[in-house]
């Protein structure tokens, strides 16, 4: 399984990167977690659009999900374009809530360029990937994500706070691609059940027992080097700050 980051800033793009999209590659399939705002152009540096198999959308925040309608343009008037509709895995309600933001009624919507999938808590089979997803601790419907192929796990958080479905889910996980856009006194009034800190990635990951953590969703006004400090503080193994281009292998 091949993970390459296409966009890790949070809650907004910045001027190196795009906000979250993660491109997965497992066997012949390749799916993206997350199209936000700005990605669809990064994407195009790592795969032909024609060759993307599947979105999975872990919420409907504009910076997780927006560029899906970029991906319907693309989809819809690229003259070399396929005609198969794509799966688009997402929380309830967002078939309706794309079509809306696109300027459509909900019905017909994107459907024809996609076919929508809502998100049920448990486990799915994508391709070669089996997928469990649950909810995590955000203001709208979130889901985080494991991916197992071939004994190999891959976890993303989506946008949390901090909450035992996370450490469930990222249980044992080869990597663990945890959001940290607070930092830990400038954010300490904030609400729990919004986003994390580093040190709030770092204690996930320490009780999932993960072997290598990815701090992501960074915002622009962060420092990353703050997420790192307190991420490495509450976890023993490796940590990094994802960025745009960086590529996995699991
Ligand atoms: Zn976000
Ligand atoms: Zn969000």
């Amino acid at each position: 399984m091949r993970l390459t980051v296409v966009g890790c800033s949070g809650s907004v793009p910045g001027v190196d990167s795009p906000a979250s999209c993660y491109l997965v590659q497992a066997g012949d399939i390749s799916v993206v977690l997350d199209l936000g705002s700005g990605a669809l152009g990064h994407l195009q540096r790592h795969i032909d659009l024609r060759r993307l198999d599947a979105v999975l959308l872990s919420h409907l925040h504009p910076d997780h999900c927006i560029d899906v309608l970029a991906l319907y343009i693309a989809r819809t008037y690229d003259p070399r374009r396929r005609y198969r509709p794509m799966p688009v895995h997402l929380p309830s309600g967002g078939a309706g809530h794309l079509a809306r933001a696109y300027g459509r009624a909900e019905h017909p919507g994107l459907e024809g360029s996609f076919e929508f999938d809502e998100w049920r808590e448990g486990t799915r089979r994508i391709g070669p990937m089996t997928v469990t997803v649950a909810r995590v601790a955000h203001p709208v419907e979130t889901w985080g994500m494991r991916l197992e192929h071939e004994g190999r796990v891959l976890a993303f958080s989506g946008d949390t706070g901090p909450c035992d479905a996370l450490v469930e889910l990222a249980r044992g996980a080869d990597l663990a691609l945890f959001e940290s856009s607070f930092e830990v006194e400038r954010d300490a009034s904030a609400p729990a059940d919004l986003h994390m800190t580093g040190r709030d990635a770092g204690e996930a990951a320490a009780r999932a027992g993960v072997r290598r953590l990815v701090l992501t969703h960074l915002p622009p006004w962060n420092d990353p080097a703050v997420a790192l400090r307190d991420a490495t503080a509450a976890f023993d193994g490796p940590v990094e700050v994802a960025v745009s281009g960086a590529t996995y292998d699991l």
